[in-house]
């Protein structure tokens, strides 16, 4: 019975005594012994009597056994749902309820606090702790035989992945076999993956990014990764040598340039460094390059499609973009209103389609047909641009654009303009209700040091550079820009902030 995740990422290294995962203390879990856990780990939840289709909502601590659940739900046919560790109970109730789990497996400490959250969405609960052990591995370890993988299709859902909720309510995107086998397939191809690598893994599985880009694309390839339970600057410095590629979000790389023990020397050896789910500034790409030598390769993804564009591996590393449609994956910028294609150079909202786009919005018929569209584009909501050479450029996301007297303002351009000032470290650009305008531009600047930037040197800058209706009208420095742990910056909550600032 054929089972395509399984069969393609999983079965393989059935019995190979190839190491997996090499964990912070240098201890080794080989492909064998990894697929022997997720094995038992099937059958005890076929033994709670879920049947294939049914979502296991999972929120615990990054661990060996956490990945193999995840492989476990691929071979019992369930639909894996990992959950961000930071949600709190009240969130986590959203999305046990929304997405109609049968199982629910929490961390140990907080199964009492989510007990209610389970029964009023008729979930099952089981604990998994960060060491292995709870509820859920104590089921394992009384079954007697492992069934066989579950029959499924290339169009089954393997997982439902909600969205970061950026920019509104995480919406539960449905992956099937196929979506992500073909993404890690490219992925394998276009970044020159072998068996001999071994990966620096110290991003969240509970994310694309760590979960498919990461996991997928390197059980797929033969490699191993280096399982760091989260990004610890001291461990990353520590487990680099060992390493042949990593895979990071901006802040990963920012963090890294800060300290002075991450040198030329460290990474000589390494093959590959890659980024994503967040910008990358173009000022970070080049100072990594002139301390290591490395052009951080950039690509771009999102949950619902996982990986649509990355620049090349041979050939040009273009700073500030994020490359090439990958194989399979088509992508034209198209006019928000009228959705037709724009001329070359402009900018518009990011069409992609392909087999990575997803099958649809959980529960959202609604919301599905008028993103993904009847031709199989899925508008990505994302702006873009795609210039003369057919590198993507990333301009923000559609939600944040400002429209102000009419104008649009793309808040990406004020960033550069406001980032190439003397005195800035980064900076967001925000709009906020105007009552003449309908709204108007708000800077938030982080200082490069701990001296103020001269804010009147930079007014005066933009009165030359930029027109009228883009300029600033209020400036705001601020320590950091807030985050989320992908590095994503929280504009909403900038927004909300600077609300009633003109009104
Ligand atoms: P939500 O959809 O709930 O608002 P989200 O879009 O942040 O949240 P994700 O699916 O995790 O949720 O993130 C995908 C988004 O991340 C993309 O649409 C894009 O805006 C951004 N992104 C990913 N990679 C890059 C990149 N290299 N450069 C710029 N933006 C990127
Ligand atoms: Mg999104």
């Amino acid at each position: 019975m054929a089972n395509p995740l399984y069969d393609r990422l999983f079965k393989p290294h059935e019995g190979q005594d190839t190491p997996f995962l090499i964990l912070a203390d240098g201890s080794v879990i080989t492909h064998a012994a990894f697929l022997e856990m997720s094995g038992w780990l099937a059958a005890a939840l076929s033994s709670l009597g879920l049947v294939p289709g049914d979502r296991v909502a999972v929120h615990v601590q990054k661990s060996p056994e956490a990945l193999a659940l995840y492989a476990a739900c691929i071979r019992a046919g369930l639909v894996f749902l990992p959950l961000n560790t930071a949600y709190t109970p009240r969130e986590l109730d959203y999305f046990v309820t929304d997405s109609e789990a049968a199982l629910f497996v929490c961390d140990p400490g907080e199964a009492e606090a989510l007990a209610e959250v389970a029964r009023g969405a008729q979930a099952k609960l089981l604990t998994l702790d960060a060491d292995g052990t709870g509820s859920l591995s104590e089921a394992a370890a009384v079954q007697t035989s492992t069934p066989p993988p579950a029959a499924r299709g290339e169009d089954d859902i393997a997982a439902l992945l909600y969205t970061s909720g950026t920019t509104g309510r995480s919406k539960g995107a449905m992956l099937t076999h196929r979506n992500l086998l073909s993404n890690a397939e490219a992925l394998v191809e276009a970044w020159r993956f072998t068996s001999d690598d071994v990966l620096l893994h110290a991003l969240p599985i509970f994310h694309a990014h760590g979960l498919f880009v990461a996991t997928n694309t390197l059980l797929m390839a033969g490699g191993s990764l280096i399982f760091l339970p989260k990004f610890d600057q001291d461990a990353v410095i520590a487990a680099l040598p060992r390493a042949t590629t990593m895979m990071g979000v901006p802040t990963f790389y920012t963090r890294l340039l800060d300290d002075p023990r991450f040198t030329r020397d460290l990474v000589s050896h390494m093959r590959l460094f890659i980024s994503g789910s967040a910008p990358l500034l173009a000022e970070t790409h080049i100072r990594f390059e002139e301390r290591t030598g490395h052009r951080i390769l950039e690509r771009y993804g999102m949950t619902e499609t996982s990986m649509n564009t990355s620049n090349p591996y041979e050939g040009e590393r273009r700073a500030g973009t994020v490359g090439f449609p990958l194989p399979g994956v088509e992508a034209k910028v198209c006019d928000p209103a009228t959705g037709a294609e724009v001329a070359q150079g402009e900018i518009g909202v990011l069409h992609v389609r392909g087999p990575n786009v997803f099958k649809g919005y959980w529960r959202m018929p609604e919301k599905t047909k008028a993103e993904i569209l009847e031709d199989g584009f899925f508008i990505t909501g994302d702006l873009a641009r795609i210039d003369g050479d057919g590198y993507v450029h990333i301009v923000g996301r559609g939600k944040d654009l400002i429209i102000s007297g009419g104008y649009n303002i793309y808040p990406k351009e004020i960033e550069l303009f406001l980032d190439a000032q003397p005195g800035v470290k980064e900076s967001a650009v925000v709009g906020a209700p105007h009552p003449d305008f309908g709204e108007t531009v708000v800077a938030v600047i982080v200082p490069q040091d701990k001296a103020a930037p001269d804010l009147a040197a930079i007014e005066a800058a933009a009165r030359t550079e930029l027109a009228g209706f883009k300029r600033p009208r209020r400036y705001e420095l601020v320590d950091e820009l807030p985050r989320n742990t992908m590095g994503k910056v929280q504009k909403a909550d900038l927004r909300a902030r600077f609300a009633n600032t003109f009104t």
